[in-house]
């Protein structure tokens, strides 16, 4: 609302939200696209258990009444499977609540939260919305840079945020270089690990962070029921912590924060570990084949310990990333582009079914050859 001197008279939000960018979600949807295929959120295709379906529709009965406002019996069964404390374990509306609960605990105007350049936005979204100024630090062979990191920390520092591995990335660090990220932080800066993509994991030298929170006060873990436990729609996350950190996230969180269907289905998904190592069977099945059939085709595959892979093609037209992704996507096949992220020659593919596997390596190979062959206008024709 304007007054008559142009000025705006209207409520004014803090200044510093006015200049962040929100968060671009994935596309879903696509014009003159009937059912695009979705490989854009890092969504797991293998599914859910069973029993965390069975149990989410029992739920639905309930609806009337308030979710366990303190997650009780989901941070025991968490904490039963993973042998975790579970009054040191918080859940929330997805992980994304509670980093973003960290940021607004522990960052603010003057202060500094560290983050790698190519890592989840979240980080510097919620920075930025509380005042505090993301430093950004340049990745080392696709992961965080430990080194770079402890260069960028200052007495401002407040936190740090790994995720590992690293959306949208793929690669992780080796449990002893997060030990030695540790070892050369200050004690006033709380390190994250962001453990998001975990449970896809396959590497022996991985480690999501437990032993770590068990033996200093300054590390926090978060993990997510969206990704190889495929229940995003739900938004269920936790986090393990020191137990003053868990209080203050509890101070400042919302109430019931973590929704009625979410906390009985969350329960029987982590207790369906059979089924979680099927789904991590299959992930890195076809992760591997996707990263072998896409770099027999001339493409830079970052190996991946997650549910997807980062492709990096020529940047030459017409070649790019950019004309890859308007290919793609005129085919139906929605990937993601992160130009804004400084990965404009890069598209990352979240792992889909067999057959969306095949087809998407299927559309990649003809639009190499096809333009590499200067045939022009088999690609529409393909359609
Ligand atoms: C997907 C993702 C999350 C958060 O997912 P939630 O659905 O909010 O639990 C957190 N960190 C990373 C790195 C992710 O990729």
């Amino acid at each position: 609302m304007s007054d008559r001197t142009g000025e705006n008279t209207g409520p004014q939000p803090h200044e510093h939200i006015m200049d962040l960018a929100p968060y671009v979600p994935g596309r879903a949807k696509v014009d003159g696209v009937a059912n695009p295929v979705k490989l854009s959120s890092n969504e797991s295709v293998f599914g859910p258990s069973p029993k965390a379906l069975d149990a989410y529709a029992r739920a639905g009965e309930n609806l009337i009444r308030y979710p366990d406002a303190a997650s009780t019996d989901l941070r025991a069964a968490i904490g039963e499977i993973h042998g975790l404390d579970p009054d040191r374990i918080i859940c929330g509306a997805g992980s994304d609540d509670l980093l973003t609960l960290l940021i607004h605990a522990y960052a603010g105007p003057g202060l500094e939260v560290i983050h790698s350049r190519y890592g989840f936005m979240v980080y510097p979204i919620q920075s930025k919305a509380v005042g505090a100024t993301a430093v950004a630090v340049p990745n080392k062979d696709w992961a965080a840079d430990l080194d770079g990191i402890l260069a960028a920390v200052t007495p401002n520092t407040r936190l740090v945020f790994v995720d590992n591995p690293n959306n949208p990335t793929g690669a992780y660090l080796p449990w002893d270089e997060v030990e030695r990220l540790h070892a050369g932080l200050p004690a006033h800066v709380l390190l994250v690990l962001d453990a998001a993509y975990a449970e896809c994991v396959t590497a022996d030298d991985y480690r999501a962070g437990e032993s770590l929170v068990e033996k200093a006060d300054n590390v926090i873990m978060t993990r997510t029921f969206s990704k190889m436990y495929g229940l995003a729609g739900l938004r269920v996350g936790w986090g393990y912590g020191p137990a003053d950190v868990i209080d203050i996230l509890n101070r400042i969180r919302m109430p019931f924060n973590v929704c009625l269907p979410g906390q009985p289905a969350a329960i029987a998904a982590v207790r369906d570990q059979a089924h979680l190592e099927a789904g991590r069977a299959f992930n890195a099945e076809w992760r591997d084949w996707l990263t072998a059939s896409l770099t027999a085709l001339g493409l830079d595959v970052v190996p991946s310990q997650t549910n997807f892979v980062l492709v990096g093609f020529p940047k030459d037209k017409p070649y790019t990333a950019e004309e890859a992704n308007a290919y793609l996507t005129r085919h139906g096949y929605l990937l993601r582009w992160l130009p804004a992220q400084g990965l404009g020659d890069h598209l990352r593919l979240s792992i889909g079914t067999p057959d969306q596997n095949r087809a998407v390596v299927d559309l990649i190979a003809s639009f190499m050859s096809v333009e590499r062959s200067g045939v022009e206008g088999l690609a529409e024709s393909t359609a």
